[in-house]
């Protein structure tokens, strides 16, 4: 019998011989073969997990009534024809879409193709780049109606209670590069040239062009013409708002007429729409949004509050706004409709250097050394010069009368490097402001500690959803252009966003009860 030591140990020479073999011959990899065809079995329930979102997305909407969007369908029962894709299927894929930072029809094609959970949505099913581009621009009405439907599912299910509701503006990009804005003269030319191409186009017989091409081609000419159109509407509009004071220098895009050119966080300019966004502070649920072409906040508020009470049929009990919203108007109009407003006091956020020093004045000529006579309503200067009243502006929560001195008396005056260095044209002026008891009020709670804690809240909650529609979802730009459908854009996004709050809040947790064994 052979021992333990000698059954282990290589038998001898074969086994070595082979040994060697292996070592100083060439490796043989498995080869790959990309030619050949084969079939495979899916099962298409399987090819998501359990606790996927998108069985999430698909049971939510599912949950909808999704009428609105069935109007113009064609295919009906009992008829022949190809049937129509269902607005669940539609809505679910753009939800999905959108919440995988996926925002357009042709995307969202290939990934048809080969991604599980495009795949099970569809029942592996390619959904075409058109079909999908069509529905999420196409159904404005319908779209603001399943905004508002969800609201109320989400409010039913405990998570909204408009106790406290944030506001808050973000820019996005339009879709419009910064050299398509042009001066009137420009967009007519242009539209002139566009209308032409139209007529020229339209001209082609179908043996010069095929008929396919001649139909793209128009479609292109005719959107080119339509924007241009557009671009001389919005002048007329810029015209009435009185934007700019010299209407020479008004430029619109041609590319997308309604972008205007805003600030951004990072100081640069760039064309976009300013989209306002309504938070309620519960849950974080996203309870209005609007999208304006105004650049600043200051007018935002009570629009925001009406679209709040439009959406919920509830006006807010309080609202909380960073300061480009403090405005003396919008601390009166939150007064007169109940609703507590809570903001840092604008003029207060403007403490730091004082602007005299910025502007060369000294003390004594300060405006706190101007006389102020009530009968005459003017000042008297420290040089015995009258400033009489020229006019009042809305500055932040004040409303500020203004007062100059005439120019003769200052051009001339020996003391002018002192009080007004920069004046070259003009006397010098002063301001009286005047506070109003409701600013008053507003300023005095803001100095105490409980409304500073809750406005210490704002930046989370406000900013939690800009931050996910930038970053998560990529929605650093439109993809689409124009007012509207920028609007429909920008409630996807929304919807999509509320909707995974309902995911992380309650699908999970009523899929996890519905799986614990008995
Ligand atoms: S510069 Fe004008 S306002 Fe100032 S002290 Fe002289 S006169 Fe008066």
């Amino acid at each position: 019998m052979a021992s333990a030591q000698e059954e282990d140990s290589p038998t001898d020479g074969a086994v070595s011989e082979k040994d060697e073999r292996q070592r100083a011959g060439k490796p043989r990899f498995q080869q790959i073969d990309r030619e050949q065809l084969f079939w495979r079995m899916i099962n298409v329930e399987r090819l998501i997990a359990e606790d996927h979102p998108a069985r999430a997305i698909w049971e939510f909407v599912g949950k909808l009534d999704l009428s609105g969007y069935t109007g113009e369908i064609r295919a009906v029962e009992g008829m022949a024809g190809r049937p129509a894709l269902s607005p669940q299927l539609l809505v679910s894929l753009w939800v999905y879409a959108y919440g995988q930072g996926v925002g357009s029809g042709r995307a969202i094609e290939q990934l048809c193709e080969w991604d599980p959970a495009y795949q099970w949505l569809t029942g592996a099913v390619v959904v075409g780049a058109h079909t999908l581009s069509d529905f999420r621009v196409k159904h404005e009405k319908a779209l603001k109606e399943l905004f508002v439907q969800v609201l109320g599912l989400l409010s039913a299910d405990g998570l909204i209670t408009l106790e406290r509701v944030m506001q808050d503006g973000t820019k996005i990009g339009g879709k419009a590069a910064q050299d398509s804005f042009r001066r009137k003269e420009r967009v007519e030319q242009a539209l002139k040239q566009a209308q032409e191409q139209v007529a020229a186009v339209e001209a082609l017989s179908e043996e010069e062009t095929s008929r396919r091409i001649s139909k793209a081609r128009s479609r292109a000419q005719r959107e080119r013409q339509q924007r241009l159109e557009q671009a001389l509407k919005e002048f007329e509009k810029l015209a009435e708002e009185g934007s700019g004071k010299d209407p020479e220098k008004r430029r619109v895009s041609t590319s997308d007429p309604q972008a205007r050119i805003m600030k951004q966080p990072d100081g640069g300019f760039a064309p976009s729409y300013n989209v306002q966004i309504n938070t309620d502070a519960s849950n974080g649920v996203v309870v209005a949004v609007g999208v304006v072409q105004a650049g600043n906040d200051f007018e935002q508020l009570q629009p925001g509050v009406d679209r709040v009470e439009q959406n919920l049929g509830k006006t807010p009990d309080q609202v909380v706004t960073d300061g480009g919203f403090v405005s003396r108007d919008n601390i009166v109009a939150m007064k007169e409709r109940g609703v507590e407003f809570i903001g840092p006091c604008g003029d207060e956020a403007g403490k730091g250097k004082s602007s005299y020093e910025g502007r060369g004045v000294s003390p004594e000529y300060h405006s706190s050394q101007f006389v102020y006579d009530a009968q005459s309503d003017s000042y008297c200067c420290p040089q015995g010069k009258i400033l009489s009243y020229e006019g009042k502006e809305q500055r932040h929560t004040q409303l500020s009368y203004r007062y100059r001195a005439q120019r003769s008396d200052c051009q001339g005056c020996p003391v002018k490097g002192q009080c007004c260095p920069g004046n070259r044209v003009t006397g010098r002026s002063i301001h009286r402001s005047e506070e109003i008891a409701e600013v008053a009020e507003f300023r005095h709670k803001m100095l105490t500690e409980p409304a500073r804690e809750i406005y210490r809240q704002r930046a989370q909650v406000a900013e939690t959803p800009n931050l996910w529609i930038k970053e998560k979802f990529g929605l650093r730009q439109f993809s689409v252009r124009g007012l509207s459908k920028v609007g429909m854009e920008a409630l996807w996004a929304c919807l999509t966003y509320n909707i995974r709050i309902w995911i992380r809040l309650r699908w999970r947790q009523v899929a996890t009860v519905a799986t614990v064994p008995a």
